[in-house]
């Protein structure tokens, strides 16, 4: 399904139910800690902003267990709850959040137009893109042949069917740090794959992943298959890939956790918004604003630095006030 073009309004069979089309003055799309911080900025300029959830209500940090570095909780807090907070804050302004995937955009003329789900037209003077980022598989064909049997991108959702069992983690950034460290506390054993022989994650994750008893990390391991009858058994490794050194190694796991990044969700709006070649949205140096005029992105979509809930949270801000003053000059 080519759920990417823009719309073709020549084509009958294209044309969306004109009678359906509503009007907003600021759209946002995305319910992460960006589009749920601009909805309340937005909603508090009076700009009755209309937010679509997308398939994940709360965004990436729904996915995890306690967030310690978001200011304004001395005590840390889960995802979950501190999500449903900032939902909370925006409908109390009156942000209306409504449940529906953006799965078509034309930004080709004057009036901004998406399609949610398929068959609704949002006209919107202003747009804020929040839509975030998604968890990136390895490409190998065992990922698919066990999905739902042992091969998971979300320790917290699975973490729990794999108590007292062996598994292995891959990735050495902070998602896999914080995975591998969550599991620790549930399995047996956590085997941390690593390609090369340092962590990205930061020092503090570093320090809890190696200090922890039951956590091996495997330096310079690159996972290429996995096996097993009826769910995952085991995976393939490649020891110090392409070196003379170079060695197979067959472990037996139950589990089989991705933690290799994030693939910024932009392709509905590719079309029409500046990318960059990993699809990170482009905007203006210190700005929300991308290449068409209106139109704002915010949050992990547009950051391939930080992508924190923080800054986030703060771009989402930044993007609700350009969103302002753009519509007040075009009112005006
Ligand atoms: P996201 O949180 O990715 O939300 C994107 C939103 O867009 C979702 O609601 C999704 O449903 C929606 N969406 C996507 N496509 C569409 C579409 N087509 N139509 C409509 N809606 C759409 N950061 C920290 O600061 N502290 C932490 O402790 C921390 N822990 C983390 C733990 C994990 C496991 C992970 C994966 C990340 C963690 N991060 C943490 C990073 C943090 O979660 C992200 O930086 C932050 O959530 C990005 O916010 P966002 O609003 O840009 O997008
Ligand atoms: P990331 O920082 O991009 O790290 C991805 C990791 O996966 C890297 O170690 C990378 O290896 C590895 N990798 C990528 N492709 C691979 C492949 N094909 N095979 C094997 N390994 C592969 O992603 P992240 O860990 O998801 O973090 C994303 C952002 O969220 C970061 O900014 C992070 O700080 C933030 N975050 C913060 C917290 C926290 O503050 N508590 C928790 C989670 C995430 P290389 O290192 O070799 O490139």
């Amino acid at each position: 399904m080519d759920i990417f073009k823009p719309l073709d309004l020549s084509k009958d069979s294209q044309k969306p139910d004109i009678e359906s089309a509503e009007k907003v003055r600021c759209l946002i799309i995305g319910s992460g800690p960006a589009g749920y911080t601009a909805a309340i900025y937005a909603a508090r300029a009076n700009l009755k902003p209309v937010l679509y959830t997308g398939l994940q209500m709360g965004g990436q940090l729904t996915t995890t267990t306690d967030v310690e570095n978001f200011p304004g909780y001395p005590d840390g807090v889960t995802g979950p709850v501190m999500m449903e907070d900032l939902r909370k804050q925006a409908e109390r302004f009156g942000a209306e959040i409504r449940f529906g995937i953006a799965t078509k955009a034309d930004f080709s003329g004057r009036i901004h137009k998406v399609i949610i789900d398929e068959n609704k037209v949002i006209e919107a003077d202003a747009i804020i893109i929040a839509t975030g980022a998604t968890a990136r598989y390895l490409g190998l064909e065992a990922e698919l042949r066990y999905s739902g049997m042992g091969v998971s991108a979300c320790a917290t959702c699975d973490g729990f069917f794999y108590k007292g069992k062996d598994v292995a983690v891959v990735g050495g950034g902070d998602t896999a740090a914080e995975e591998a460290t969550y599991l620790a506390g549930l399995c047996r054993k956590v085997y941390l794959v690593v390609r090369r022989n340092v962590l990205r994650a930061s020092k503090a994750m570093q320090g809890k992943v190696l200090n922890t008893h039951n956590i091996e990390v495997l330096w310079e391991h690159q996972a290429v298959d996995l096996f097993g009858e009826d769910g995952v058994e085991g995976v393939v490794l490649v020891k110090k890939k392409g070196t003379p050194q170079e060695e197979i190694v067959k472990m037996k796991i139950d589990g089989f956790f991705l933690a290799v990044g994030h693939t910024p969700n932009s392709d509905v709006f590719k079309e029409f918004i500046e990318t960059n070649e990993t699809g990170y949205i482009k905007t203006l140096p210190g700005s929300t604003k991308t290449n068409i005029s209106g139109i704002f992105a915010a949050g992990d979509v547009q950051d391939p630095v930080y992508r924190q809930a923080v800054t986030a949270a703060g771009s989402g801000c930044m993007a609700a006030i350009e969103a302002e003053r753009y519509l007040s000059e075009l009112h005006s």
